[in-house]
């Protein structure tokens, strides 16, 4: 058993109790009663356990019913702490989360391209042992890691199966970070990690069920239902990048043809505005197309302004698919929202298939950002002490 694992004593009202602190907090133990239907005996009991296990501390005092005032009840944000790790295409992020999301420490290492393995888990290895030694706490007080990563992903075994962007395959990052760092690790896709990061961290209240599409070097999503990751039997649920768009499209990374992401990565919108536009510059990046669409070229806005409709297109399929109530888009092309978002809108009004479809389909931008991917990881942890 790894040192960091930890044995929290979870029965249902516990679980319970702590979920309402969390969420609603300060609250006062009469309040939890009242919402959660628990006996007041019962939650003063659990708060003792939770407060002995300094995961919660008591604070400034409530509004009086009339009586005494009550003591109020929040998580404690100063004894324990997760890392978690964002490990992208060309560069690592870590960093060190208190227990509602708050970053403390971060590192950022750049990785080398075509990376192997070796090289790749040296400089995962560098990038987490930067934020423990700049948070300078004991390892029993860091709950475990996280670690979003591109590609597929085994989740039960803790291992990188395949990534298309780095090349690299059957990384056994799991096995590797626990022995290294005697902490419990937890390997996730990026993208169903960013889901996570923005459901528990962007504020959007309880949703039954809730997608967030990731659109940047490629295409990815994560599903939520009833506050937990959906996965398929395969583990490949949400993977809309590779949905066929066009039978007789590009070449995708994937070896199909025509997948979604082939029309609205970045490369995709730098490959179609150097088609439409004689005079675009070689060295020419999804960040110059929104540039030159800020300053007014129309013929970038115009690109922008496709690109959107595509875009629109996989989210009406994701819609027709899985059906969620709420739909957040991030990644690096969402930062052209201005340009790209008018048509999204549009598309799934013509295109949805019902009009509650249309009309309910909540569609935002992510409130977490560029932190979510990061945030989420860490919050692979959360999801297993809540
Ligand atoms: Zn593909």
């Amino acid at each position: 058993m790894v040192r960091g694992t930890f044995q929290l004593m979870k029965s249902v009202n516990k679980s319970t109790v702590l979920n309402k602190i969390r969420q609603s907090g300060p609250i006062s133990r009469a309040e939890i009663a009242k919402v959660t239907g628990i006996t007041p005996p019962t939650v003063s009991s659990i708060v003792k356990e939770l407060m002995d296990e300094k995961l919660v501390v008591e604070s400034i005092l409530g509004e009086s019913q009339g009586g005494r005032k009550p003591t109020m009840l929040l998580l404690n944000r100063n004894d324990h702490y997760v890392i978690g790790v964002d490990a992208g295409s060309d560069s690592i992020k870590a960093c060190v989360s208190d227990l509602v999301g708050t970053i403390l420490v971060r590192s950022e290492l750049p990785l080398q391209a075509h990376t192997t393995i070796d090289s790749f888990l040296a400089v995962l290895i560098q990038a987490i042992q930067l934020v423990i030694k700049e948070m300078g706490v004991e390892g029993s007080k860091i709950f475990g890691i996280g670690i979003a990563m591109h590609g597929v992903v085994d989740v039960a075994a803790g291992i990188s199966l395949y990534s298309a962007n780095s090349g690299l395959r059957n990384v056994h990052i799991k096995e590797v970070l626990e022995n290294t760092f005697d902490l419990q690790v937890i390997v996730e896709n990026n993208s169903r990690a960013m889901a996570l990061g923005e459901y528990w961290f962007g504020d959007y209240g309880l949703l039954k069920s809730f997608a967030v599409v990731n659109i940047g070097r490629g295409v990815g999503s994560g599903i939520i239902e009833e506050g937990k990751l959906r996965y398929g039997a395969q583990e490949i649920a949400g993977e809309i990048g590779h949905m066929t768009i066009s039978l007789d499209g590009e070449k995708c990374s994937c070896g199909n043809q025509g997948c979604f992401e082939t029309f609205v990565t970045g490369d995709a919108i730098v490959r179609r505005a150097k088609k439409q536009i004689p005079d675009a510059p070689d060295d020419l990046t999804g960040e110059k197309v929104y540039a030159f669409a800020l300053k007014g070229h129309t013929a970038y806005q115009k690109v922008l302004e496709e690109i959107g409709v595509l875009i629109g297109i996989g989210i009406v399929n994701l819609i027709h698919a899985v059906n969620p109530e709420k739909i957040v888009l991030g990644g690096g092309v969402m930062k052209s929202h201005d340009f790209l978002m008018p048509s999204i809108l549009a598309t799934i009004q013509q295109r949805a298939l019902t009009e509650k479809a249309r009309k309910n389909t909540l569609i935002t931008l992510s409130r977490v950002g560029d932190d979510a991917t990061v945030l989420g990881a860490a919050a692979l942890l959360l999801t297993k002490l809540f």
